[in-house]
């Protein structure tokens, strides 16, 4: 029986139109078992679990590969992460010795090692923790299934359906078969999560926050129109509204195909102003996509995620390497790396020394690396240096709020200079040292900063955030953080002013860079350049080469004397829709 037409607002994650009937994917989480073995059964208890161990490791070795040769390196890292785990000697004891001491079976003992780290981790106020529970949960019970025998069930549908999940593990995302899957509607889940990463990869629609109640009684039957570009997801569409969906997705289609025979245009506008558009990438292997939307150059590379993703802190000779690769596969283009920008939201267990009350005022970025991380800032500053003589590297501060943070840092360099030079290794001399524009301290100092900085990039994430004072994480407080607030405009525009006098360049590197409202602003208000994902990039470029310099300024003008958001916005809007409609018919709701 299908369940009555609505919609849902969930939270886009992976953009793109899905429409099809539901794929279910129970059985995620069987019961726990608790079958108990007497003493002399427990060697044979142990070599099931060392056999299962031993094909679990051959099975992640094999989707790694499938997945490497479908994406990339870097999605097919995440099952480096649960290879890790397999043989993780934490995990692998707590379940022998529910096997020795507790006298359970190999496959019970497999569930209570689980559920006991799982409840551990999800205690754990790091997200980046939080996320690894999917993992544990992952591995566990498919080594759980490898001990039973299970087959799992072969997913027996006819054609192919949208994926509907409470969780959705990195390993039934990937063991999917493509063909058969359209899009993701699931429960739980980020931006950030794995989920969400390798749909965006797969190029399939997805959104998280689906309500649970709406999942549990949804069943095979039931019709779904996933929008990842809105978040909306309309169950059970009537006839009308699913052929609105069907034309829009049509068109789509049509639009991106055209888009990308122009991918080697230029963002020029039409009265000969040329923005730079440049990637936001964080692995090498990255860029070559970038490359062909048209980036010119890497606009932002977060390293955090190099401390974060790795069970052990990069040492500075492995730095070196990462950093070196990312140089020579740019080539001559610029590559913007930006010393890592661990606190707010990016905890590292590993790295962070006390728990804050206020994260995102705390210890973060440069802060952590100048009060309290020297140790791990000296590091990557001389692999950073190092790797500089393979190309074309700037390096940028985040989370800069006064001029002693930045003048600290020179000292440092010039310190690790003279230090290099002692051990006669190699570095780049001079490479070109940037300030991140995220606290309004910063943007109002701009004046300060422009005659010491070699360029400015403004990190909208967080300027709208401290501006605001609207947490970017908080869905309750989300109706504050508005882009086009003029107290945000003001400040881009004073960064912009006394940048111009140094004559040192503006980029834009936040996820407004990809904005299509905020960008005749952006344009209007003289940046220099926008920094971007990949997949944005055609989009952005369309809508540049549509508009005038001058009426982007004149719109600049006109959003100085509105009192709200909202109205900037509409007269954005408005511009575009005049200059470029079609961009706009792409991504609108219907
Ligand atoms: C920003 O704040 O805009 C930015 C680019 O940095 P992050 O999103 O990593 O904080
Ligand atoms: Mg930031």
């Amino acid at each position: 029986m299908r369940i009555a037409s609505c919609t849902v607002q969930a939270t886009p994650v992976a953009p793109g139109i899905a429409i099809g009937r539901v794929m279910l994917m129970h059985g995620t989480a069987p019961a726990v078992k608790n079958t108990v073995i007497t003493p002399d059964q427990v060697p044979g208890e142990l070599e099931k679990l060392h056999n299962a161990l031993e094909l679990t490791r051959k099975q992640l070795q094999d989707l790694r590969e499938t997945l490497r040769k479908r994406l990339n390196d870097s999605e097919a890292g995440i099952f480096d992460a649960h290879l890790l785990l397999v043989d993780d000697k934490t995990m692998v004891s707590e379940v022998e010795r529910g096997i020795t001491e507790e006298l359970f079976d190999a496959e019970s003992s497999v569930y209570h090692a689980i559920d006991k780290f799982v409840a551990l981790f999800s205690t754990v106020e790091d997200v980046y923790l939080q996320e690894r529970v999917i993992d544990i949960r992952d591995v566990g019970l498919r080594l759980a299934g490898n001990i039973s025998d299970a087959v799992p069930m072969p997913l027996a549908y006819d054609e192919p359906r949208i994926v509907i999940a409470s969780t959705l593990t990195p390993s039934e995302t990937v063991g999917m078969n493509r063909d058969k899957v359209l899009g993701f509607a699931v429960e739980t889940g980020s931006t950030t999560s794995h989920t969400a990463i390798l749909a965006r990869s797969l190029k399939l629609p997805a959104v998280v926050g689906m309500p649970k109640e709406l999942l549990d009684s949804l069943t095979v039957a039931d019709k779904l129109i996933v929008d990842g570009f809105s978040g909306k997801v309309i169950v059970n569409p009537d006839a009308g509204t699913e052929e609105a969906y069907r034309l829009k997705l049509r068109e789509a289609e049509k639009f991106y195909q055209q888009l990308s025979g122009e991918s080697d245009l230029q963002a020029v506008t039409t009265d000969g102003f040329t923005i730079v558009i440049a990637g936001n990438v964080d692995a090498a292997e990255d860029y070559e996509e970038a490359r062909q939307h048209g980036a010119h150059g890497i606009g932002l590379f977060r390293t955090e995620f190099l401390f974060m993703d790795s069970s052990h802190l990069p040492d500075e000779d492995e730095q070196f390497e990462i950093y070196k690769k990312m140089m020579i596969t740019a080539g001559n283009d610029p590559v913007t790396i930006r010393t890592m920008d661990i606190g707010g939201d990016k905890m590292s267990s590993g790295i962070i020394r006390s728990v804050e009350q206020n994260p995102f005022l705390g210890l973060r970025g440069i802060r952590l690396c100048l009060r309290e991380r020297r140790d791990l800032f000296d590091t990557q500053l001389r692999a950073l240096m190092r790797a500089g003589v393979h190309g074309n590297m700037q390096i940028m501060l985040p989370m800069v709020s006064c001029m002693d943070e930045l003048l600290e840092t020179k000292e440092i360099i010039e310190n690790l200079k003279k230090e290099l030079s002692a051990r006669g290794v190699p570095f780049a001399d001079s490479i070109p040292l940037g300030v991140m524009i995220e606290t309004p301290a910063a943007a109002m100092t701009a004046d300060r900063f422009a005659r010491e900085a070699d360029f400015f990039s403004i990190g909208s994430n967080d300027l709208i955030q401290y501006t605001i004072a609207s947490d970017r994480g908080n869905e309750r407080v989300a109706h504050l953080y508005r882009p086009g607030h003029p107290a945000v405009l003001r400040l881009i525009k004073f960064t912009v002013e006394e940048a111009v006098k140094q004559n040192i360049p503006v980029a834009v590197c936040g996820q407004i860079a990809e904005d299509l409202p905020m960008i005749p602003l952006l344009v209007g208000l003289g940046v220099n350049e926008l920094s971007m994902s990949s997949s944005a990039m055609p989009l952005v470029k369309r809508l540049i080469r549509s508009l005038s310099m001058h009426e982007c300024c004149e719109l600049v003008t006109r959003a100085f004397q509105c009192d709200n958001y909202a109205e900037v916005v509409m007269m954005s809007r408005e511009m575009i829709g005049r200059n470029a409609p079609e961009l706009l018919d792409i991504q609108g709701e219907i």
